[in-house]
């Protein structure tokens, strides 16, 4: 069973293409093409701004994607802030929430955190004095839950990394920051293509990520935060249909989540992540995690067959999502990747935006497969006799 035939690209006439690069970008299906070009053909217009039929239209179809993602996240609309992507919704969160923050006040991190998810925090210690920390990865490149200091104010972390596959630990870091009064943001990038997710039961406060890697069209993304710290926060950008009114002497910002919505949002970017989050909550994830998972194990089984191969993340399946990073005898990441894309096999090389992680194992960078629900076994045979031949070249 795989969901293959949905997702026209990969059912392009020509050889197969083995897309294991969906942690950067996931492949869109009809049901959410047919959504994007449904709005662009029967109601394009600017949302809330017009009383004509169109942007009526447009303006209740936008409201309907945040139902939708809402509903795939267990959350209310109205806390549902659409962003350009994960990098924008932490970036919101970092400056707005950042503000409510004073000087020797501290944000912990971790090591293995994408470059989305440590630069705005080191762009706000910059300005306002505050201080990151950063939580260690074990040998697997797992977050190791520590004892946080008293002063810390925010813990924001990866649900899911974008190079170790790990599955965090979120019970016991929530926990931990509510310990010492802490809020809890997760980046989610790498976590809601893998199925719904239920944020009420996470008990965390934000939660971010993006439209394009949940099968969805690029430039939209989405931060959910709490109601409570949505009105505590001020905005970030200001402009058009984030106001209740504007004077020549100031303004009152209007509620969320319109407060952070400046300017024109990606409204047709929001609704083709409404109708993915829709179709994704309609689908078995019992089935569709056994299969990810069972081609993840032959992925992992296949790599420590080979030598001069070390995996970088969890040796086994445990809270683990179907992400792989691997090094081959010191061979250049992008070398492989070329090699197996004459196999067709589309991967990923280079330090995949995680710095800190790389340098912790002492490598510059890994080449990482990482899959979704419309990978298949073929997609696995591919890979191998791609990295056979990248073995026999480069090594
Ligand atoms: N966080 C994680 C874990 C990611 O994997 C990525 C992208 O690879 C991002 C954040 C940033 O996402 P975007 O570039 O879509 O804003």
């Amino acid at each position: 069973m795989t969901l293959r035939r949905h997702f026209p690209l990969l059912n392009r006439p020509g050889p197969r293409i083995a897309y294991l690069d969906s942690g950067a970008t996931a492949q869109t299906p009809d049901i959410v093409l047919d959504a994007v070009r449904k709005f662009e053909t029967h109601s394009r217009a600017n949302v809330k701004r017009g009383v004509h039929r169109l942007a009526e239209a447009a303006t209740e179809a936008y409201a309907k994607a945040r139902e939708q993602v809402a509903a795939y996240l267990s959350v209310s609309a109205d806390e549902i802030v659409f962003t350009s992507g994960c990098t924008g919704a932490i970036n919101l969160a970092a400056h707005s929430f950042g503000t409510l923050l004073k000087p020797g006040d501290e944000i912990a991190v971790s090591e293995l955190e994408h470059h989305s998810n440590i630069v705005p925090w080191h762009m706000l210690a910059t300005r306002s004095g505050v201080k990151v920390n950063f939580l260690p990865i074990d040998g697997e490149g797992r977050v190791v839950v520590q004892t946080l200091s008293p002063r810390t104010k925010l813990v924001a972390l990866a649900h899911v990394s974008n190079v170790t596959g790990a599955v965090l630990d979120v019970a016991a870091i929530v926990a931990e920051a509510k310990r010492v009064g802490a809020r809890v943001l997760l980046d989610g990038a790498q976590r809601t293509p893998h199925g719904p997710v239920d944020i009420p039961a996470l008990g965390v406060d934000f939660y971010a990520f993006s439209g394009h890697k949940t099968f969805a069209p690029h430039g939209v993304g989405v931060l959910w935060a709490k109601a409570e710290l949505l009105d505590a926060m001020p905005p970030f950008l200001g402009g058009g249909e984030m106001i209740a009114s504007v004077t020549t002497q100031g303004f009152t910002p209007a509620k969320a989540p319109a407060k952070f919505e400046a300017g024109t949002p990606p409204i047709s970017g929001a609704i083709g992540l409404g109708a993915a989050c829709a179709w994704l909550a309609t689908l078995d994830w019992a089935a569709i995690a056994a299969h990810e998972l069972r081609l993840t194990g032959r992925l992992l089984d296949g790599l420590r067959a080979v030598d001069g191969v070390t995996v970088i993340g969890p040796q086994g399946l445990q809270c683990r999502a179907p992400v792989v990073s691997f090094d081959l005898a010191d061979a250049h990441p992008h070398d492989i990747c070329q090699i197996m894309d004459r196999h067709g096999v589309a991967l990923r090389g280079g330090h995949h935006c995680a710095q800190p992680l790389h340098a912790k194992f002492d490598l510059a960078g890994t080449t990482r497969a990482s899959l979704a629900l419309y990978c298949e076994d073929a997609d696995i045979d591919l890979f191998f006799a791609g990295l056979a031949e990248a073995k026999r070249v480069l090594t």
